[in-house]
């Protein structure tokens, strides 16, 4: 997701004038967004664990507030969230490992949580994939790992490096390369595993990181938590592989889902988001039937692309009819959902 800020920053010139206030208010259902999946909502706690399957209560409203959230997942690992962003530190004996240094200055209201908890230093951080909005402020650790004279490690797949260096990428490359498809390393006593995609969706080197102990995975941009996917599938590139993922994440051994962006997440989100991705085709695939093709390739546009283009709209708007009433209530729905159809027409040719 890279450019959320920027979008953010657009929603929020729009919102300056009154037509806008009424249109940000037409996205919102009466009774607010439902939740996607049966949960209980609980206010953020530095001390009490968070159980499997509790969710942080108004994260949307502390979001658009600008409030920084941290919740105790375990003994020692933390989930925090600012600017829509997330991510998950876990405090060592000696050090803290943190799983992405989220950009746009996000950093510092991380480093702040961590300091917070203890007072130790961030002595490993890992690069998740090469996406700049969840590693770019990885220069904050380096700066804070100097003063502290630690030797700060960095850790990605080799896919990741590789994928920054295609990319022009001004970042510092990692210290240390795990395998992309199936690895591990270890963070003192922690053991750190990576499974990456035989077709990876979101981007060539999105993989599932997984902090074996803990019982918690970290894959950013995959799905969203309490929500329906933003715009294309959290920017992925394509959807060829996406439920496959989603399916291999479903599949791993774990409690607890830090997703990037969204709530906390549990197996419980996965199910939810697989199911959606059912009903979404099963829709499309009704719309496309229901929009047959001579209905739109006719004379009067003298222009197939003109033509194709009216046969996508009708498709996309017979799908969200359907739709609408399973999940209209739910975070992003208008917004994104059209995106997302036509990903999917795309992936099918
Ligand atoms: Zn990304």
């Amino acid at each position: 997701m890279k450019k959320m800020i920027g979008t953010l920053l657009v929603l929020c010139t729009i919102g300056a004038n009154a037509q806008s206030t009424q249109r940000t208010a037409s996205y919102m259902p009466e009774g607010g967004y439902a939740s996607t999946i049966k949960s209980e909502f609980i206010k953020p706690s530095l001390q009490k664990q968070l159980q499997v399957g509790q969710k942080i209560e108004h994260l949307t409203k502390r979001n658009f507030a600008g409030e920084t959230t941290v919740q105790r997942l375990t003994e020692r690992s933390y989930w925090v969230q600012t600017g829509f962003y997330n991510t998950v530190f876990y405090v060592g004996h000696q050090g803290v490992l943190v799983m992405d240094p989220i950009g746009y200055g996000s950093s510092v209201s991380v480093l702040k949580a961590i300091q917070s908890i203890t007072d130790k230093p961030v002595t490993a951080v890992i690069y998740s994939h090469h996406h700049e909005d969840h590693i770019g402020d990885i220069g904050l650790y380096i700066k804070q790992a100097k003063k502290a004279s630690v030797n700060l490690r960095i850790i990605a797949t080799y896919a990741t490096a590789a994928a920054m260096r295609a990319g022009g990428s001004e970042l510092p490359q990692p210290t240390e390369k795990l395998n992309f498809l199936s690895d591990s390393t270890t963070f003192e006593n922690l053991t750190i595993k990576v499974e990456g995609f035989a077709t990876a969706a979101h981007s060539s080197d999105a993989a599932v990181w997984l902090l074996e102990q803990e019982k918690i995975a970290h894959i950013p941009d995959l799905l969203n938590p309490n929500q329906l996917p933003y715009l294309g599938f959290g920017g992925s590139e394509t959807y060829v592989g996406y439920k496959e993922n989603l399916q291999a994440l479903d599949k791993m051994q774990w409690k607890y889902l830090s997703a990037g962006h969204g709530n906390i997440g549990s197996h419980g989100d996965v199910k939810f988001m697989l199911n959606y991705l059912d009903d979404l085709e099963s829709a499309i695939q009704a719309a496309s039937k229901a929009s047959p093709f001579e209905d739109f390739f006719i004379a009067k546009f003298n222009n197939h692309q003109a033509s194709a283009h009216e046969m996508q709209e009708s498709i996309i708007n017979k799908t969200m009819d359907s739709l609408r009433g399973k999940y209209g209530e739910f975070y992003g729905f208008e917004a994104s959902v059209p995106y997302q159809i036509r990903m999917v027409l795309d992936s099918w040719g």
